[in-house]
């Protein structure tokens, strides 16, 4: 279901209020939902180390493939060695009532695998970004929680954000008049043994990876959907990182006000994760906007003949956005509401990840 400027702003709202608001557990239930963690690499631990801040969800399973791994964490954690599974076990689940829920953290093209055999064990499904590695997988996943009747979130961090969320918040209230352009690059130089260069298990390069929060910045700061894109890519095949993927790749795209994005992301360049909107009267800055903290939102507005400077840090400290996205899910499944960033909103950026790359002359499913 494509995010209206409407759903937007509303998720704008139910973001902002979400900071005030009381904690779930004190508030209205001490219930708290159980998560499996499967796979435990870095992104793995910033979640958990998230979840522990929470009232109302708790890590109560493990699955790797690295027993020794598994049970220093378990202990960390206070998972009984019984909730301990691996990667072909991990279906028997099913019967631990102490699991409502799983956190998919596996590199992208598990990630369909993964979700769909936690769906028909009957648990709910939070999978990182991007939510697969070909649009096929991505609907699939949609299906198979559908057909189990069980939730689907996809860990777009950014949507939860308090920065991210006043900054549209801010250009939803006219601060800086109409969207005219928008910039958006984010990358790194990625390690040589990284399986994020091993395209089977990546699904392609740093746009499935980093690009894809400036793409899905790009439709939430417009509220609008792309109707074009046009990009090129380079990948310098004599280093062994970009013998299957692209080293960089960079791509405009238009929205129907007549907004234009254009965004780069590389694997071979350390490049700051930022946005800045250009407005007809004015302009919003987030820099850095996409890492774990340290977020700080700048801009200047020259709406209704008013000067009105921003300059916003952001003292709050890593895990809590993943404490946010955790609170957020169990609020839905306790709730019984749906995600703000479901299923529907992972397969629409992995459809616009098949356009960017179709007309950067690189195909995929
Ligand atoms: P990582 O390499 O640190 O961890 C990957 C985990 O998968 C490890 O525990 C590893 O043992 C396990 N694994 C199982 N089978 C594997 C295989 N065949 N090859 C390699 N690893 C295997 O990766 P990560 O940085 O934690 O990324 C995991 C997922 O999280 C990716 O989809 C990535 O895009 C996403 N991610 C999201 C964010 C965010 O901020 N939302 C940040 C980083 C990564």
């Amino acid at each position: 279901m494509p995010l209206s400027r409407r759903d937007f702003t509303r998720l704008s709202a139910i973001g902002l209020a979400a900071q005030f608001a009381p904690k779930l557990g004190a508030q209205s239930s001490d219930r708290k939902v159980g998560y499996a963690i499967i796979g435990l690499g870095r992104i793995a631990d910033h979640f958990m180390r998230g979840i522990q801040n929470t009232q109302n969800s708790k890590v109560t399973a493990l699955v790797s493939g690295h027993p020794d791994k598994a049970a220093r964490i378990a202990a960390q954690y206070g998972v009984p060695k019984s909730s301990i599974y691996n990667y072909e076990n991990m279906d028997a689940f099913r019967d631990n009532h102490e699991v409502d829920a799983v956190y998919v953290a596996l590199p992208n093209s598990m990630h369909s695998e993964y979700t769909i055999r936690s769906a028909k064990a009957g648990k709910h499904v939070l999978c990182e970004k991007p939510m697969s590695a070909t649009v096929p997988e991505a609907q699939a996943m949609i299906d198979a929680c559908k057909a189990a009747n069980v939730k689907l979130m996809i860990a777009y961090r950014c949507h939860y954000e308090p920065t991210n969320l006043r900054a549209v918040k801010l250009i939803r209230d006219g601060a800086i008049g109409k969207i005219q352009v928008i910039q958006s690059a984010f990358g790194f130089n990625c390690d040589p043994k990284d399986w994020r260069v091993n395209k089977p298990l990546s699904g392609g390069g740093p746009l499935f990876d980093v690009g894809i929060y400036c793409l899905n910045a790009t439709r939430y700061l417009t509220g609008e959907e792309p109707t074009s894109f046009s990009a090129y890519a380079y990948s310098d095949r004599s280093d062994p990182r970009f013998r299957e993927i692209e080293a960089s790749i960079s791509w405009v795209s238009k929205f129907p006000s007549g907004a234009i994005a254009n965004c780069s992301t590389t694997y071979s360049a350390p490049m700051d994760g930022y946005f800045r909107v250009h407005g007809s009267q004015g302009w919003i800055e987030v820099n850095p906007a996409f890492v774990y903290d340290g977020l700080v939102l700048k801009g200047q507005s020259f709406a209704d003949g008013k000067y009105v400077e921003w300059n916003e840090p952001n003292p709050e400290k890593d895990p809590i956005h993943f404490q946010r996205e955790a609170n957020h899910f169990s609020d839905c499944i306790l709730h019984n509401k749906t995600p703000q960033s479901p299923g529907e909103e992972g397969l629409r950026d992995m459809q616009y990840i098949r356009e960017i790359y179709r007309t950067a002359g690189i195909t995929m499913a």
